[in-house]
């Protein structure tokens, strides 16, 4: 399974919109790795995870043809991870589509609904929305897709376990430490996983004073108690992602020597990997 993560970053983005802090004015000047846009992630160049705000710097930027995707999953309704408006796009003539083009297709839960009603509703828009429900199992793009309830403070958010040809991802954005219902089902599978990306909002503190993300502590914790289920062991590689300016030590000299010790590797826009 090849992993493209295209954006990394919380919703401001790094260096963010609006931001003059000393994270964000060094990081206009230095670049490279910690230039973080929204996050995003492809797998096998066929399977979309988010559709935010960048979706379209993200396919100039590394390729992307997205009339080739066919579809999207999405993880929660925040504006950063879904940014509906740029689907009236695949409209005719703004797309110029093929008779046979198949439809673009959303899958998420019910919060996706009332968001693309009206775009979906208009016959000339090669789009459709799937919901999916927690704890079932899709048949998504040749991938077994489930999605896990998160601790986000959406109404519905998910995080996702992916398999396909008996490899597993678990994509973990946005949440903070699972609720009780995931760690059940997580409790009862019998399954390796081969490669975990964490949600490290909060940059390398220990733990933070809300719910809703995580950081490299929290990332700890919960990577041991998937160890004690017997879903991870040495072999799993597990990575931080998305990163926000106000997390700590969150350029990637003070962040990378810190994730690195603690086990895990450290995303930037652009990685590609494969498991
Ligand atoms: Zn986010
Ligand atoms: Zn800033
Ligand atoms: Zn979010």
């Amino acid at each position: 399974m090849k992993i493209q993560f295209l954006g990394t970053a919380a919703a401001e983005a790094i260096p963010a919109v609006f931001c003059t802090c000393d994270v964000c004015r060094k990081v206009r000047k230095t670049g490279g790795k910690d230039v973080r846009t929204r996050c995003q992630t492809l797998l096998d160049d066929s399977l979309l995870i988010d559709f935010g705000p960048d979706t379209y710097h993200h396919c100039l930027t590394w390729g992307v043809d997205l009339s080739r995707v066919r579809d999207c999953i999405v993880t929660h309704v925040h504006q950063d991870h879904f940014q509906p408006a740029e689907l009236t796009y695949l409209r005719r003539p703004f797309a110029v589509t093929p008779e046979d083009y198949p439809y673009f297709r959303i899958w998420g839960s019910e919060d996706i609904a009332p968001l693309v009603a009206e775009t979906f509703a208009n016959p000339r828009i090669r789009g459709e929305y799937r919901e999916i429900r927690p704890f079932n199992t899709y048949e998504i793009a040749g991938f077994s897709v489930t999605p896990l309830k998160a601790n986000h403070g959406t109404a519905h958010p998910y995080v996702y376990l992916i398999e396909k040809e008996g490899k597993c991802l678990l994509y973990a954005h946005d949440s903070g430490l699972f609720p009780d219902e995931t760690w059940e089902y997580l409790a009862g599978l019998e399954k390796h996983l081969d490669l975990i990306s964490f949600d490290c909002t909060g940059g390398t503190e220990d733990d933070l004073d809300y719910e809703a993300h995580m950081c490299l502590g929290r990332n700890v914790r919960c990577r041991e108690r998937l160890k004690e289920m017997g879903l991870v062991d040495e072999s799993t590689r597990c990575f931080v992602n998305h990163f926000s300016h106000n997390g700590k030590d969150v350029l990637w000299e003070d962040l990378e020597p810190q994730a690195r010790a603690a086990g895990f590797e450290v995303t930037y826009d652009g990685l590609i990997t494969e498991i």
